[in-house]
């Protein structure tokens, strides 16, 4: 077993950290407070190869293993979570999507430009009544000779404003359960489909979120992926890759954290001393420390596992339910390190709280991760 990253891993590190903290972190409390899209950092992570970084380079992507792309996610959401989670959907919900299940005319027609970051992709499963229960799906496509007709509406797309292209999941029969379910590729400027307003968020606030409309929408029967019936299975699938990517997320919030921590308590002094002195201190940042640590072995051990093509669901629900209970204990400590300051919104912490929260809920909440880790192990004995 080998703990040390390779000198790529090491290189596209350097790479995420650096750009991270040059591009990123100015204004990112501004784009937190007034909703601002990160529209000019999505491209130049484009321009360095994050946007498709687990697609093979034929298909426009980096062609690099998943354990770089977690590295990547954990830097990028270090400085700004709306950013890494803006790059995770487009890497792990639709790109991974299509390289996995997509034909190869699909792959020469979306996954180029989605891979390459010249387009930007959205995934769009949920409805109103379909949350936990994903495959309670009521949107309809009812094929008329070359085309599916498309009804019903989608909620909380992350990507859904910027994108070009969504993923959506709709019924292609009734009365069947998840069997009914097919997965079709949407071009925004296709008839019949549009957005909501973007959403008002706790957290995550630089990434857009929104509803979406199927009213008669004309999608070609090119368009479906794979065969009907699939698109739950083909959820399923990229749902499990997808949440090593949100462990990914929720572990660069936990590190920030630790750091603004760390940072902060060798400076604030009180009754003479640093508070970085006192044992209550210490005691916090010892936990913060240790669940990173571990959050971190639990992705890359995931990770490793998706790309030697063994079963990973059950590691990566593991790694997703504990990182993001890393992240929102880190960043609650964090704000009470900087005590009164911590709830001041230039300090910049206050922020990792309101960004971690989602890590619990969206691409599974923590309570479905544990029946997916639950049925694994009870199923095993
Ligand atoms: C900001 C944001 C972005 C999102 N982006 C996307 C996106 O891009 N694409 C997309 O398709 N969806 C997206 N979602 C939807 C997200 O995946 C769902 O919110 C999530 O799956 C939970 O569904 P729900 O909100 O309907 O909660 P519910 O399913 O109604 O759950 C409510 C509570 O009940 C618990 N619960 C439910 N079922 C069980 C059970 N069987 N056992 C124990 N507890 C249970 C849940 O854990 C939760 O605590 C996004 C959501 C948000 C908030």
């Amino acid at each position: 077993m080998d703990f040390e990253y390779t000198e790529e891993q090491l290189l596209i590190q350097k790479t995420a950290r650096e750009f991270a903290e040059e591009h990123l972190a100015p204004g990112v409390i501004e784009r937190d407070e007034k909703k601002i899209y990160p529209a000019e950092q999505i491209k130049m992570l484009a321009d360095l190869g994050f946007m498709g970084m687990m697609v093979p380079e034929e298909w426009g992507g980096a062609g690099l293993d998943t354990i770089s792309y977690c590295i990547a996610m954990e830097e990028i959401s270090n400085v700004d979570a709306s950013a890494g989670v803006v790059m995770s959907v487009n890497n792990s919900l639709v790109c991974q999507l299509l390289n996995d299940f997509a034909s190869d005319e699909q792959k020469e027609k979306y996954l180029k430009p989605l891979a390459s970051g010249k387009w930007l992709g959205a995934f769009s499963l949920s409805e109103p009544q379909a949350g936990s229960d994903a495959s309670n799906l009521l949107a309809f496509a009812r094929r008329e000779s070359d085309y599916y007709i498309l009804n019903g509406t989608k909620n909380w797309v992350t990507n859904g404003i910027n994108s070009n292209v969504v993923i959506v999941f709709a019924l292609t029969e009734k009365d069947v359960g998840y069997r009914g379910i097919s997965s079709f590729i949407v071009e925004k400027g296709f008839d019949g489909f549009s957005t909501g307003k973007p959403e008002n968020k706790l957290g995550i606030r630089g990434s857009d979120t929104c509803e979406i409309y199927l009213d008669n929408c004309r999608v070609p029967v090119e368009n479906r992926i794979n065969e009907e019936g699939m698109g739950f299975k083909i959820a399923l699938k990229t749902l499990d890759g997808g949440r090593i990517g949100i462990a990914g997320q929720a572990l660069g919030i936990a590190r920030a954290a630790l750091e603004h921590s760390v940072d902060y308590a060798k400076e604030r002094k009180q009754f003479g001393k640093t508070i970085s002195s006192f044992g209550a201190i210490q005691q916090k940042i010892a936990n913060m420390a240790t669940d990173i640590d571990a959050a971190r072995l639990l992705i890359h051990k995931s990770a490793y596992l998706k790309d030697q093509h063994k079963p990973y669901s059950a590691e990566a629900a593991m790694a997703k339910s504990f990182a993001s209970k890393a992240a929102m204990d880190a960043s609650t400590e964090c704000v009470q390190i900087f005590g009164g300051y911590g709830y001041m919104q230039e300090y910049g912490v206050e922020r990792l709280m309101r960004d971690a929260k989602i890590t619990q809920i969206y691409e599974g909440t923590t309570e479905v991760q544990e029946i997916v880790v639950a049925r694994s192990i009870l199923e095993k004995r």
